[in-house]
């Protein structure tokens, strides 16, 4: 019985179990229907009960970070949801320049607390709007660099609910991309090597770089950031500009006229009108250029339907 699937989490999670929960409130796009079940772990214990609950029931499992990368179906996910961002976020600095962090906390957080601590290297990625899990399932990074740069390794449930450390190495990491992307585990924590710094100096140039971002992308309105990736040697925005992409639209969903490689959401797009605007840019592009733009946002999907896909049961 449903019910009784709900007390039994309830029963065990501390955090947040919230029903037919709708997914426009859990990612940066502002689309997307309801999570059949939402669940915030409170901690990495909680967070593995919950993969081991579902794998034994055979219940989809979907996990969203801080939802900064993803489109959410538009008819909802079955199963559950398990959101890390805010869930389970302790730091610990372990020594010799090492922060351990969970993934559930926010690159923001992350950057900031090392800074205060002294520690240098985490700045580049400071502004990426995500969850340290997340980031090191993308790769997330900036010019300046990306996440595996200082990742020593990473703590990793299995769809089995078993628990394995990667070191950062053996991920495979590329540009925007991992061996855990695509793949049914779940990041629990990682662990950063970072260097000695000024704290001053760290804090001023993380808020440096909020603010040249600010000027630079359409950051007001909802959004998942790049839509593309960086074609080999050019550049996404500029290619899609050049196409005369810019100003295109699906219903509620446009190609920004401030950066060309951003959708926004002007207050009434679905994910099929962003799917769709995708579409468009990437068959005008590639009509015009004979470039095939590689997508950079993920269509969310379950991450692990375990012995089955049935609802919840
Ligand atoms: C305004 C804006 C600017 C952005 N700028 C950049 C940028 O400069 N560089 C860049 O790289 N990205 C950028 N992004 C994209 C995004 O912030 C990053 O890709 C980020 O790393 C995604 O993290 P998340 O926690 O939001 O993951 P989500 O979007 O929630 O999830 C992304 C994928 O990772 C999976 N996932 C998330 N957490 C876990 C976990 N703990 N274990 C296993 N799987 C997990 C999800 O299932 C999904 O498949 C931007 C986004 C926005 C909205």
């Amino acid at each position: 019985m449903k019910s009784i699937l709900i007390d039994t989490i309830r029963s065990n999670v501390r955090g947040e179990v919230l029903l037919s929960e709708p997914l426009k409130d859990h990612t940066t796009y502002r689309v997307g229907g309801a999570a059949e079940l939402l669940v915030r772990p409170h901690s990495v214990a909680e967070a593995i009960w919950m993969y081991r609950l579902a794998h034994r029931r055979g219940i989809p499992l979907t996990i969203l970070g801080a939802g900064s990368n993803v489109i959410a179906p538009d008819q909802g996910i079955e199963g559950i949801v398990i959101e890390t961002k805010d869930s389970f976020k302790r730091i610990t600095f372990v020594g010799n320049g090492v922060v351990r962090a969970e993934a559930g906390v926010t690159l923001l957080e992350l950057a900031r607390a090392a800074a205060r601590k002294r520690l240098r290297g985490l700045e580049p990625i400071s502004c990426i709007p995500g969850t340290a899990g997340g980031a090191v399932v993308m790769n997330a990074g900036t010019r300046d660099g990306d996440t595996s740069r200082s990742l020593v390794r990473a703590g990793v449930c299995t769809a089995q609910g078993r628990t394995r450390i990667f070191k950062a190495r053996e991920l495979s990491f590329g540009y925007r991309r991992s061996i855990l992307l695509g793949s049914d585990w779940m990041v629990l924590w990682m662990e950063f090597k970072l260097t000695r710094g000024n704290p001053r100096d760290s804090l001023k140039a993380i808020d440096e770089l909020w603010e040249e971002r600010n000027r630079k992308y359409p950051l007001e309105v909802p959004s998942a950031g790049s839509v593309f990736k960086r074609p080999p040697n050019d550049f996404a925005g500029r290619i899609i500009e050049s196409a005369g992409c810019k100003g295109m639209r699906v219903g509620g969903a446009l190609v920004s006229e401030r950066h060309a490689n951003f959708i926004v959401n002007t207050g009434s797009a679905t994910a099929s009108d962003i799917l769709a605007l995708i579409e468009l840019v990437r068959k005008t592009v590639y009509g015009k250029t004979g470039i095939y733009l590689e997508l950079e946002q993920i269509p969310l999907a379950v991450h692990t339907s375990c012995n089955g896909s049935s609802r919840l049961k």
